[in-house]
């Protein structure tokens, strides 16, 4: 991978070059990041900067032999650690499944990689027995006589076994880089943390990611302003959101809110089940949601009304990212609802969403809520001061 393929990043990437430049590169750094942020394909992109034959000024050349063996995750010089499943496993065990599915989404989480490799309910792991790997990987010399890296992805899987590594990273052999990548760092044995230099990369902005959208997948702009809202910084969740999430959650939830304002127990069991069953006699773009559609979709109402409340809060600005019919229903909606009725929707989205995602059931649970936004409603309007 190189760094041009790297969203985002730019002072990081441009940091790591200059210290690698002036022969100051720390031989052992944890790349502190969140998940979907992007800090693996960093990684990996600096490891084949490093090797690189012919590097420039701002990447690898990305045709020299070394070059060519990184981009498919074959360089004898780059190994990789990683949490596994068996506590007699190591992750040399998993490395044909590790390199597909690195190279097929190198913003993948935790849980896309357990579920690559059918851990099912296990947890992942880095054992004993891959530390005990660590060391020896590490101790053996280059193979192609330059710089011996080691990448390990989420060292917050490390348990007390991590204290063997200390000895590597306190004593390094010449020309080891030992690269971490963390997504919870405040997990990480203290002891290596603090023998560590850490980067720092900072989330990805919305607007990087809304651009990444549609220039990568030609999604809508609309749309994609949306989805990196939704998305957090996230740019896996931001892409996996560009397959989930329906078209139409705009107009069904402008539905709902209606269906609510005019309290017709009729109309909204007619809502609640259009959305569990996708049955619904007039409108067509109901369609079965399924619990994760349901939490998207309830995900989005929380996004919507946020942006109404900073629109009524004055944050005139904010609204240029719900698309025209939402925000026409917004503005009709400020005129009738205030700001403490709106705090208690999104407090009522909020536990909604928390419940649909630990099982609860949708029927019962969007029944309820329905209730509830009626009467929030319907209580006699609070005038902003
Ligand atoms: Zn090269």
């Amino acid at each position: 991978m190189l760094f041009q393929q790297v969203l985002g990043h730019q002072k990081v990437i441009q940091h790591l070059i200059e210290a690698h430049q002036a022969n100051r590169t720390a031989h052992a750094q944890i790349l502190v990041s969140k998940e979907g942020n992007g800090a693996l394909g960093l990684a990996l992109a600096y490891a084949q900067y490093i090797l690189c034959d012919a590097p420039t000024a701002t990447d690898a050349c990305g045709d020299c032999p070394s070059c060519k063996k990184n981009k498919k995750l074959v360089h004898p010089d780059v190994h990789f650690s990683y949490p596994t499943i068996g506590s007699k496993k190591i992750s040399t065990d998993f490395i044909k499944e590790w390199r597909a599915a690195v190279l097929q989404n190198p913003y993948l989480g935790i849980n896309e990689w357990l579920e690559a490799i059918g851990a099912e309910n296990q947890q992942g792991n880095i054992t004993k027995d891959e530390c005990v790997s660590i060391v020896n990987r590490l101790s053996l010399k280059s193979t192609e006589g330059g710089y011996k890296i080691m990448i390990l992805w989420l060292p917050e899987y490390l348990g007390n076994e991590g204290n063997r590594l200390l000895k590597l990273i306190e004593e390094p052999r010449p020309n080891t880089l030992f690269l971490l990548v963390s997504e919870q760092s405040g997990k990480i044995l203290n002891t290596i943390l603090s023998r560590c230099q850490l980067v720092n990369i900072p989330r990805l902005d919305d607007s990087l990611i809304a651009t990444q959208l549609i220039e990568e997948l030609q999604i809508p702009a609309e749309k994609a302003k949306t989805i990196a809202y939704l998305a957090e910084g996230n740019y896996n969740k931001a892409r996996q959101l560009t397959e989930d999430m329906d078209d139409n959650n705009g107009a069904i939830f402008v539905d709902w809110l209606r269906a609510c304002y005019q309290g017709k127990p009729r109309e909204m069991v007619r809502w609640v089940e259009a959305i569990v069953s996708g049955k619904h006699t007039e409108k067509d773009y109901y369609i079965k949601m399924g619990r994760k559609d349901q939490i998207v979709f309830l995900h989005y109402g929380l996004y919507f009304l946020k942006e109404f409340l900073s629109l009524k809060l004055g944050g005139g600005a904010l609204a240029v990212r719900l698309q025209q019919q939402e925000l026409k229903t917004a503005q009709n909606m400020l005129k009738v609802i205030g700001v403490a009725q709106m705090q208690s929707l999104i407090q009522l989205f909020d536990e909604t969403a928390f419940h649909v995602e630990r099982n609860g059931n949708p029927r019962i649970l969007l029944l309820d809520a329905s209730i509830q936004i009626h009467h929030i409603l319907r209580k006699q309007v609070i005038p902003i001061v």
